[in-house]
């Protein structure tokens, strides 16, 4: 429990951590205490009130942004290493013992088989040759309750991540994330719901690595599109899956989608509704031109150097009113 707690309380430092980091100069240190109140505050050291001083936890501002590497991730007690040859190329899996417990299966056959998935996935439906073979050098870490600020940057933690990808297939899952959601230790799952999720996160990381080779090994910036992508992936790929429902999945992410766009404001921040409307544009494409579609916008961006919106018109005759009076139809 205690264990648990401290995670959240990582984690909630972190997700505020973000927020700060702008009014953070190199050398600072940002802090994080629980004010009188109880509310968790997150200051520049220098303006954390004496009195929080003892109890408020810092790290170094200019060392937020640092990703450790899977490999060099520093995992406490009992760490479990495989190095496998799976469907979609060699996995290097790292894991600490203490997430087993949190799942079913061990880690080991949860990414093994959802590399089964997302292969089966691939050369089942219109992905581009260099995709459908995909061969890429798998680095996959299990993080637990011990996340060390130093390696891991706030950012990529906020908005309640259970997982995210680093390219070229990099991939980091946080174990009680996906066993407990965003709650805490009440949350916890059972072990075949926890499952079912972890696969799911699996095939939304793998999603990335998937995207990234379709952009011929480029890292564009548009998150939109490549969150809208991953998140499009998992509903595509979970019809693969014998642990998932790929009706529960989609009907899931339309609600979110809808809910979404009820705001009117569409702009991006990252919320799960956010990713759903991003998915939608994947899903209006795949519904009429299949995934031929999207392999085709995502090729004219690599010749052409087009944006995607521009990609997709061009590939798909497919133009902005009617990917929204299409996706209206498919939220109906
Ligand atoms: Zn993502």
């Amino acid at each position: 429990m205690t264990h648990t707690r401290s995670t959240f309380f990582i984690l909630l430092f972190l997700t505020a951590f973000a927020v700060c980091t702008t009014r953070a100069h190199a050398g600072e240190q940002i802090c994080a205490f629980h004010d009188q109140n109880g509310e968790m505050v997150v200051k520049p050291k220098k303006e954390v009130p004496y009195r929080f001083k003892k109890f408020a936890r810092c790290i170094d501002a200019n060392k937020s942004n640092y990703l450790a590497k899977p490999d060099e991730i520093t995992l406490q007690g009992n760490v479990r290493r495989e190095d496998i040859s799976t469907s979609l190329g060699r996995v290097e899996l790292r894991w600490p013992r203490s997430v087993e417990q949190m799942f079913g299966r061990t880690p080991l056959r949860a990414v093994t088989d959802a590399a089964r998935t997302v292969s089966r996935s691939l050369k089942t439906s219109g992905f581009p040759p260099a995709v459908q073979n995909l061969d890429a050098p798998w680095k996959i870490v299990f993080l637990d309750a011990k996340l060390s600020a130093s390696q891991i940057p706030h950012q990529l933690i906020s908005a309640c991540h259970p997982g995210w990808m680093t390219a070229p297939a990099n991939v980091y899952i946080v174990a009680q994330r996906v066993s407990e959601g965003c709650g805490g230790s009440q949350n916890r799952r059972s072990a075949s719901i926890a499952d079912a999720q972890l696969t799911e996160i699996l095939l939304h990381e793998m999603g990335h690595v998937v995207e990234y080779y379709m952009l011929n090994k480029r890292r564009l910036g548009d998150r939109a599109r490549a969150e809208g992508f991953a998140t499009w992936f998992e509903i595509h790929s979970s019809q693969f899956s014998s642990l998932l429902s790929q009706s529960r999945i989609r009907s899931r992410t339309f609600d979110l989608a809808r809910r979404g766009m009820r705001g009117g404001s569409r702009k991006f921040r990252g919320s799960a509704e956010d990713y759903a409307v991003a998915s939608m544009i994947f899903s209006v494409i795949a519904d009429r031109r299949g995934v031929r579609g999207i392999a085709d916008a995502y090729e004219l961006m690599n010749k052409k150097g087009l944006r995607f919106d521009q990609a997709v018109k061009e590939a798909t005759y497919l133009g902005r009113e009617q990917i929204e009076k299409d996706s209206a139809k498919l939220l109906k």
